[in-house]
């Protein structure tokens, strides 16, 4: 990089952080900003503000509480507030002498008894030689192990006057439209405005992230990540794909076997996914529905679709116990239709393992059930037609790629259907699944009744107990125990479960309690699965691996223990475990008091909505984009300056824009994603 002070060791820490080119620099942008343009009266400070403020000590003294604390006493005139250390030395609490003028900065908080700063940064002052106040807001950037914050800061000044001396450094890529529609500055002057606010920046807009400046940079932000997905669309797009015809036998043999009638919803769903398969271009669909709206009988339609026309199908899960389900649930329904369904986990044994590799080489056309497991190496499929992905929220848009790279043959491309677990906020598929087409399943089969959740303390733990056998003799139905635990750590969830079943076993008497959890072989949690259909086992305690996907409509009670410690989606899956019988069912939530505002607030969003849509906003509400969708991998963008749940509302726009630069200006596309994805962008070579 042609910038002065730059070496080898520099130069390596910037490239950890993806800075290679003065480019990269400028496009590092701050995460915050720290303001000491101006000193704040004491007495105009609020708790949970940042606060540059100066004052004079009026008292220093060391406080022997729960915990030992240097509390020191800073008034200006105006208000008081109090500085408090715990860790401090002997020296430090020396200087802080009575009547000593001292800047401090940091955040406010409420104290005890008055508003107090924990370890603020500070400086002691000499008021006949006065620090000076900060010109501009001081950015705060993103940075490594062994990158100081002022080296960013003098390194970006150099970076900003080439970009000044010489505007031709940087192209100006947003549609000239765009730009004076919204009324938003030149690249070049946003760039500088965000890095070395002027002092007569409106300072709270900066800091709230709306000033104009980064409106522009958060819309190109946004288009950059929109690109790419379309990108990725289109290449797939432009790739054969298998003509998948309309089925003239199977499917009306299978329907004609169905103990029920589909949906409109499910109807509509089909015929939109039959004209896709029709094509000679990959089908790239998300289905939506919430739980138990339907959405297997419809991937079995679409299998059928495909094996007629002599494809293979593949189906796709996140866990074991999930595949096995789907599988036995294939094998049954297609069973008389002389289609042979196959299991492919890491958990199998060799032998199946192989006859299953062998089939899908040898240009079957069979429907293959698994979970990551079909990515391995030694996975061949010889004519691969459809690709089903359910539940497809724990799978990234890589995830997604390898497979259907994976079941490429010669020059085509297998279809793809993903089908989601519960419903995806809106503003989350515009921007994770902006590469898919949409469905949504917008009804639930006839005769469901509401679940009726309720909420109780841990405390009345015992009385539930009784209320559960209770309900479990009178009724006579069947109850789900899911055990949770704070970190995922699967072992330790397990140890719970062992635990809490023991403990069930002991209080329940003349009740059949089982117990399912991850670490179970495939065939001993088979077996559970098929005592508890069979209704050999009453009360079923689960890890969470019984999240999703499962499907016993027999059981209609469920306590899920811990509650606080799920989100809402999660929460929300595994009730609809549940109300798929015609019994109403119940659902009781079992918390650990007392529960902070965050746990109440979903605890009360199950309480009174059974709709995944609507809980599927709550949940972005209150965890946020990165959260909702499970993993980090999930195809949610490290952003740099956007914001998905703040920002939003520019995203119908745009996709818009998006659509409109990919047809008019190919020649920008490129450069706008290099830009803000730069070498992190590898969608295409997966
Ligand atoms: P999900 O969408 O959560 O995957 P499932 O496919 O597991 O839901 O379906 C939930 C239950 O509803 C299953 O027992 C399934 O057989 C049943 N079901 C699906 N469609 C219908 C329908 N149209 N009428 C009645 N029951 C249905
Ligand atoms: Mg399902």
């Amino acid at each position: 990089m042609s910038l002065t002070g730059i070496g080898p060791r520099l130069q390596e820490r910037l490239d950890n952080i993806g800075i290679h080119k003065i480019q990269d620099l400028l496009f590092h942008l701050p995460y915050r900003y720290v303001d000491r343009t101006r000193l704040i009266p004491l007495g105009e400070l609020k708790a949970g503000t940042d606060a540059y403020v100066q004052g004079e000590i009026e008292l220093t003294q060391v406080r022997y509480g729960r915990r030992r604390s240097l509390l020191c006493r800073i008034s200006d005139g105006t208000g008081a507030i109090i500085l408090r250390f715990f860790y401090f030395s002997k020296s430090q609490q020396n200087n802080l002498k009575r009547g000593q003028y001292i800047r401090c900065y940091g955040k406010v908080r409420k104290g005890s008894s008055s508003l107090e700063i924990v370890h603020p940064e500070y400086r002691l002052v000499d008021l006949d030689n006065e620090i000076e106040l900060e010109k501009q807001l001081t950015a705060v950037y993103p940075s490594t192990d062994g990158l100081q914050q002022p080296r960013i800061r003098k390194l970006m000044e150099q970076a900003l006057d080439v970009l000044k001396n010489n505007k031709k450094n940087i192209t100006e890529l947003l549609p000239e439209e765009i730009l004076s529609q919204e009324n938003l500055p030149t690249l070049t002057d946003a760039l500088e405005y965000v890095h070395r606010a002027p002092t007569t920046a409106n300072i709270d807009s900066l800091i709230a992230e709306n000033h104009p400046a980064q409106k522009r940079l958060i819309i190109e932000e946004l288009l950059a990540h929109q690109l790419t997905l379309l990108k990725l669309r289109e290449e797939i797009r432009k790739e054969e794909s298998p003509i998948i015809r309309k089925s003239k036998d199977l499917i009306p043999k299978f329907l004609e076997n169905l103990n029920f009638e589909l949906t409109n919803a499910q109807k509509k769903a089909c015929q939109t996914i039959f004209s896709d398969l029709n094509k000679n271009s990959a089908m790239l669909r998300l289905l939506q529905g919430d739980v138990g709206s339907g959405k297997t009988v419809i991937a079995a339609l679409a299998a059928l679709q495909t094996i007629e026309n002599n494809y293979q199908v593949a189906i796709m899960v996140p866990t074991e116990i999930l595949a096995e389900q789907h599988y036995k649930n294939f094998s049954n329904w297609f069973e008389y239709l002389n289609i042979d369904v196959v299991l492919l986990t890491g958990k199998l044994k060799k032998s199946s393992k192989d006859s299953a590799l062998e089939k899908l080489k040898d240009k079957k056309s069979i429907v293959v059930v698994g979970t990551h497991a079909l990515f391995q190496d030694n996975v061949i499929f010889s004519k691969l037609g459809l690709v089903i992905i359910d539940e497809q929220h724990r799978f990234g848009v890589h995830q997604r790629l390898a497979l259907i790279e994976k079941g490429k043959m010669y020059d085509k491309y297998p279809h793809q259907l993903i089908m989601t677990a519960t419903p995806i906020p809106r503003t989350l598929t515009m921007t994770a699944y902006a590469d898919l087409d949409h469905s949504i399943i917008d009804e639930l089969p006839p005769g469901r009744i509401p679940i009726n959740t309720t909420s109780h303390s841990n405390k009345k733990r015992e009385e539930i107990i009784l209320s559960i056998k209770k309900r479990i003799l009178n009724m006579e139905c069947q109850a789900y125990w899911v055990c949770t635990l704070i970190d995922e750590s699967e072992s330790l969830q397990c140890e719970t479960a062992i635990a809490t079943a023991e403990q069930l076993k002991q209080k329940l008497d003349k009740i059949n309690v089982g117990l399912i959890h991850g670490r179970m072989k495939p065939n001993e949690k088979e077996k559970i699965m098929r005592d508890f259909k069979e209704k050999e086992i009453d009360l079923l305690v689960a890890t969470t691996v019984i999240e999703v996907g499962l499907d016993v409509p027999n059981a209609s009670l469920m306590i899920i223990d811990n509650a606080e410690r799920l989100g809402l989606s999660q929460l929300h899956q595994l009730r609809g475990r549940i109300g798929r019988g015609n019994e109403e069912s119940h659902c009781m939530l079992i918390y650990q008091s007392p529960l902070n505002d965050l746990a109440k607030e979903r605890v009360e969003t199950m309480r009174v909505t059974n709709d995944g849509f609507l809980i599927a906003e709550k949940d972005l509400e209150l965890r946020g984009p990165g959260e909702v969708l499970g993993t980090r991998q999930a195809g949610i963008p490290e952003l740099r300056i956007a914001n998905l749940k703040r920002d939003s509302y520019l995203l119908t726009k745009i996709q818009k824009i998006a659509i409109k630069l990919i047809k008019d200006e190919p020649e920008k596309v490129k450069l706008i994603i290099e830009r803000w994805l730069g070498k992190k962008q590898e969608y295409s070579n997966v």
